[in-house]
């Protein structure tokens, strides 16, 4: 994607004087305020997510994309595919995805961390592509969680899976359901998202700890509430460090203060290139 395209983008879909107009800075408990005020079409998100994830529905979706024959394509050229996706899930950021990559690797960047992660903060939600090959969003943005097993109580609007057909079926609602007790996350399959998919797309080209970060970011039951210790092994309680300090950064940097793309452009080039091949599979 060329810069002036980028450009050319903030200048017709962003209302600056709207987000001078209300740039604050929130506070951490301001961040993720969901079930008492959640906006309606955050609830209707989760609505929709937590009736139709089943796990036939993730095994389905596995099966579709983990070939990686949809498109070949640079990590450029899906930042300009995902411009125009507003995620429906997220209720602290009305912005093009484009400025949540560069909020979160920005902040990384301030804190000296290593260049992989800041990578990994500036890619991590390039799976929202998935909007392109028509996934709605609720197969593509949003919290994430096991399926096959009981869900936890934990999960963010937990009383609407309720409606999910997998809620009947005894054996999926044991605590371990259909896997072992300590048998490590790579054995449990999660709701279906971007995290997964974008997982997919990386997994040849970057560090162990980054792949992990993409591949459970959102599953805020565990980062941010310690559920499912049951599933894990030790491989999982080694990284999930990394995945408790790449939240940080990803909630909190969200703001919708401009960021001055043009400048931060070069960099962000060189990074790139510095990892990754300049087309992937996707
Ligand atoms: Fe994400
Ligand atoms: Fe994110």
């Amino acid at each position: 994607m060329t810069l002036s395209k980028i450009f050319l983008f903030c200048l017709i879909h962003v209302n600056w004087a709207f987000f001078v107009a209300n740039a604050h800075t929130k506070g951490e408990n301001e961040f993720r305020y969901y079930e008492h005020n959640a906006p309606e079409h955050v609830k209707k998100f989760y609505k929709e997510n937590h009736t139709k994830q089943t796990l036939d529905f993730v095994l389905q979706q596995k099966a579709k994309y983990r070939p990686l024959d949809k498109k070949v394509m640079s990590v450029w050229e899906a930042f300009e595919q995902l411009n125009t996706l507003v995620d429906e899930s997220d209720p602290d950021l009305d912005l093009p995805q484009i400025y949540h990559a560069f909020q979160t690797a920005q902040a990384m960047r301030k804190d000296d961390q290593p260049r992989w992660l800041i990578l990994t903060g500036f890619i991590h939600d390039l799976g929202k592509v998935l909007t392109l090959f028509d996934e709605p969003q609720w197969a593509t943005v949003g919290d994430t969680f096991p399926v096959g097993c009981a869900y936890s109580n934990k999960v963010i609007f937990y009383d609407y899976f309720a409606n999910n057909p997998d809620w009947n079926s005894t054996t999926y609602q044991q605590e371990c359901g259909i896997y072992n007790p300590g048998c490590g996350l790579k054995n449990v399959h999660m709701s279906w998202g971007h995290d997964e998919y974008l997982y997919y797309v990386m997994k040849n080209h970057l560090p162990e700890e980054a792949l992990y970060i993409i591949r459970y970011h959102s599953f805020y039951a565990l980062h941010k509430e310690n559920e499912y210790q049951h599933l894990l092994d030790d491989y999982d309680k080694k990284m999930l460090p990394w995945l408790k300090l790449f939240q940080q950064y990803d909630l909190y940097s969200k703001s919708e203060e401009k960021i001055d793309i043009e400048k931060l452009y070069p960099y962000y080039k060189k990074l790139v290139a510095e990892f990754l091949p300049a087309k992937l599979n996707w």
